[in-house]
């Protein structure tokens, strides 16, 4: 081994969802929209003069901050934008969690918490669900360096009311408590009416998901003037210019149109409740999802072998082989057309699976 390889900052990265390069692909696999971004952002682009792209984009993204403020009934000085939420999670990360006590996070969760734990060697200690993935929220009491949850979480899809959340930030006011609100739009309410009365939280959202703009990577977060302060301060030591021109003129467009955001949020939540319904005929059970995707499982099929049956058929959904979730799918919401053309490929499989008597799991 040579000597630099030592000093080597190591790390087990992240494994995002596939992008398949194919066409004709139903993907189900990255809880992306299934919808275009709203036409705003098409007209808004259209007019991006090039020629500006010589300069700089403004580092503190004032006309967007002011925009998300508005929105969000806050202070622009209570806003925080960065290149997705990831980026906004990572930097409040590097920002907050310093401490040598553990930070806490559920054991089955975002698993991108973990990896910047690790690679910014923050002391963690990862909390059990309950069996049915539910938050014990009693267990969030013991002394901790900062706690970050996911409501609703990823991948269970499962919303813990205000009164949850509230409870462990009243209980842990000399820690910070982040709040990934990354599936907030599709059925929970937002805990950013907290964050008046509790300087110790912070609240991130996206555009990636409720809005259709993953590509553009803009996430947000909301805090008090204080940690939005400290962040700032941490992101002008690394890069002052995260935001690009394109993303700051589209995401300004995309908040305007207010009337599309919430049409397609509604279409998306008719879909899921369709796709519950039909799911649970043919036998799958799964958490009550808040979000635009499902976390299915169905005790006579292998999730791994559907996912490959699936895969096969040209219909990508996730498979975590992880211990106690290695039996579910993470199935995200497509277009209404989408699922229905879902359904009928799992009818096959199953129709295909019981006349199969060599059907062995490995379980
Ligand atoms: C998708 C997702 C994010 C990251 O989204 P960005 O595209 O980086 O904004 C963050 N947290 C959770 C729980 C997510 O599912």
């Amino acid at each position: 081994m040579n000597q630099w390889q030592e000093n080597l900052r190591t790390v087990i990265p992240y494994v995002p969802g596939e992008q398949p390069k194919e066409t004709g692909i139903i993907k189900l696999n990255t809880n992306e929209n299934p919808y275009p971004p709203s036409p705003f952002v098409n007209e808004a682009l259209k007019e991006l003069d090039v020629s500006q792209l010589r300069k700089y984009p403004d580092p503190t993204v004032t006309k967007l901050i002011t925009k998300l403020a508005t929105t969000y009934d806050v202070e622009k000085e209570n806003v925080f934008v960065g290149v997705g939420s990831d980026d906004v999670l990572a930097t409040a990360f590097l920002t907050f969690f310093n401490s040598t006590k553990p930070i806490l996070f559920p054991d089955i969760t975002y698993s991108f918490y973990e990896v910047w734990a690790n690679l910014y060697q923050i002391p963690y200690k990862k909390l059990a669900l309950d069996e049915t993935f539910r938050i014990k929220q009693e267990e969030y009491k013991k002394e901790n360096g900062g706690i970050v949850i996911a409501n609703p979480n990823a991948p269970t899809s499962i919303y813990e009311g205000l009164d949850v959340i509230e409870e462990i930030i009243k209980q842990n006011q000399s820690s910070i408590v982040i709040l990934d609100e990354a599936y907030i739009d599709f059925g929970g309410e937002s805990a950013i009416s907290l964050t008046k009365q509790y300087e110790n939280l912070l609240v991130v959202q996206t555009f990636s998901k409720s809005r259709s703009l993953a590509g553009l990577r803009i996430g947000y977060c909301i805090g008090s003037k204080q940690l939005i302060q400290a962040m700032n301060d941490v992101k002008y030591s690394i890069n002052s210019y995260t935001i690009n021109i394109p993303s700051i003129i589209a995401g300004e467009a995309c908040l305007d149109d207010d009337c599309y955001f919430k049409e397609t949020v509604r279409k998306i939540i008719e879909t899921r409740e369709f796709t519950k319904q039909e799911l649970h005929k043919l036998g799958f059970q799964f958490p009550d999802s808040k979000t635009n995707f499902i976390f299915a499982t169905h005790n006579g099929v292998c999730a791994a072998h559907l996912f490959d049956y699936l895969k096969q058929h040209g219909i990508y959904v996730r498979y975590f082989n992880q211990p106690r979730i290695q039996d579910y799918l993470r199935i995200t919401i497509g277009t209404q057309q989408e699922m229905e053309q879902l359904l009928q490929t799992i009818k096959q499989y199953l129709k295909e699976r019981i006349t199969n008597e060599n059907f062995n799991c490995g379980r």
